[in-house]
């Protein structure tokens, strides 16, 4: 690291990152506008036309906002659509149980499956009572941990329970908490087990019920009806804008969120508030008339949630501007009150951004520690460019995550507001610097989601 980087941002800089931070704690406009998108377009899978009039949608409001080179960048995505679902308990008694498909489950057939259940807790559990799970709905009661650990038994229960001659697979939603709100998610077929059965989560109280049924032991019966299905690949687009950089157009700082969303609620907190804070924060940039040497672009991704092929597409498109992405910022644990960021690359380059973090002390939002960037730009971080994934305060984003209950009430403009602001602030200080950050070298990452 020079002296120079090591003495962190110029007096300029830091003059600039003070009228971001007051100018963003001060606007209306944003969270109105993440208000607006989401009541107006609703839920926003990818293959659907929500989603894609969304995306025509913010195109032309970028361009009103005078943002440069607005353009929707094609990406192919995958097309699941939901059909009729519905679970309900044969035996011990009868009674609907409150349910949601996975997304990428197939169906069942027509009419249904009515089978007896085998209740686990773990992967381990299945596999010692493996004997017993033929012809059965296995469902997971595992309990929430972390949703790294968690999520294993949404993405691959269905394989799992298949591989053991079960004929459908039920988990317990992912999520510490629950008002009977059932979760959906990813998941995916093991290319190794040939058939594939559907999966679905129950919430944590259905779960838990059946569970204690089988702990007394009754015998349980569940009929499961989905009719859930995959469409060839769908058109889709990267929703992109740009400061270009008034001294080094050809370096890039990318901010982003992503704007797919799963098909219940109304995804404004995963992800509609990343994306239009990461707009946010660029049109504020641009509203101050504040001239950033390199390109700052907004990146809105499409199909994060059930396929990553929007930060794919954008890796394969870009590949040649790569080794001059100075960063790639994404926000997308939900825009609650930020705390800083968490920092993916090399040791002097985490040092540098700490350095910019400071800018954002008088907010509590400068804090940098190392960890993973997001799931979009994992492409782009897998070739080397260094990655920002915003860390805000995380109590409550399970327990709305990927349900109907992600709409826009869960959040509130001051948190908002401060997502916009340090988003702004790194992204400005980035472009600021006298020589972009050192890249890592290639490597895999192996990300989750
Ligand atoms: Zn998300």
């Amino acid at each position: 690291v020079s002296s120079a980087l090591a003495a962190g941002p110029s007096a300029a800089t830091e003059a600039a990152a003070a009228r971001l931070i007051a100018a963003a704690l001060a606007d209306t406009t944003g969270f109105r506008r993440l208000a607006y998108l989401t009541d107006t377009f609703g839920h926003r899978l990818s293959g659907s036309a929500s989603l894609e009039a969304t995306i025509d949608w913010a195109l032309g409001e970028m361009r009103k906002d005078g943002l440069q080179k607005v353009r929707g960048e094609p990406v192919m995505v995958p097309h699941w659509v939901r059909g009729a679902e519905s679970a309900a308990l044969v035996a011990p008694r009868r009674a609907p149980l409150h349910m949601i498909g996975l997304g990428g489950t197939v169906g069942t057939p027509p009419g249904g499956i009515t089978a007896p259940v085998l209740v686990v807790s773990s992967f381990d559990e299945l596999q010692a009572k493996a004997a017993q799970a033929r012809g059965k709905i296995v469902l997971f009661d595992a309990p929430f941990t972390t949703y790294d650990e968690t999520v294993r038994y949404r993405v691959g229960g269905a394989s799992a329970a298949a591989k053991v001659g079960a004929v459908a697979a039920l988990i317990r939603s992912v999520t510490p908490f629950s008002m009977q709100t059932p979760h959906t998610g990813g998941m995916r077929y093991d290319s190794t087990v040939a058939v594939k059965v559907p999966g679905a989560a129950l919430t944590v109280e259905d779960a838990e019920l059946l569970h204690r049924m089988q702990d007394r032991g009754e015998s349980i019966v569940v009929h499961l009806e989905m009719a859930d299905t995959t469409l060839p690949d769908a058109p889709s687009r990267n929703t992109v804008a740009e400061i270009v950089g008034s001294e080094r157009p050809d370096e890039v700082v990318v901010v982003s969120g992503h704007l797919d969303s799963w098909d219940v609620g109304t995804g404004a907190m995963d992800d509609a508030g990343g994306s239009v804070a990461a707009w946010q924060a660029v049109k504020l940039i641009q509203q101050l008339g504040l001239k950033p040497k390199r390109t700052i672009r907004v990146v809105l991704w499409t199909n994060e949630e059930n396929g990553t092929r929007g930060g794919k597409a954008y890796r394969d498109a870009h590949r040649a501007e790569l080794a001059k992405h100075v960063a790639a910022l994404e926000s997308d644990n939900g825009v609650f009150r930020p705390d800083g960021f968490r920092f993916q690359g090399t040791p002097e380059a985490l040092e540098i951004v700490a350095g910019l973090g400071r800018m954002l002390d008088s907010i509590d939002a400068g804090k940098i520690v190392p960890g993973e960037g997001e799931a979009d730009v994992d492409a782009m971080l897998e070739q080397g460019v260094p990655g920002l994934a915003l860390d805000v305060e995380q109590t409550r984003y399970f327990w709305y995550h990927h349900t109907p209950a992600d709409i826009v009430t869960v959040l509130n403009r001051d948190d908002f507001n401060r997502c916009v602001a340090a988003l702004a602030v790194m992204a400005y200080g980035l472009a600021e610097l006298p020589a972009p950050l050192p890249h890592a070298g290639p490597a895999p990452t192996g990300r989750r989601r």
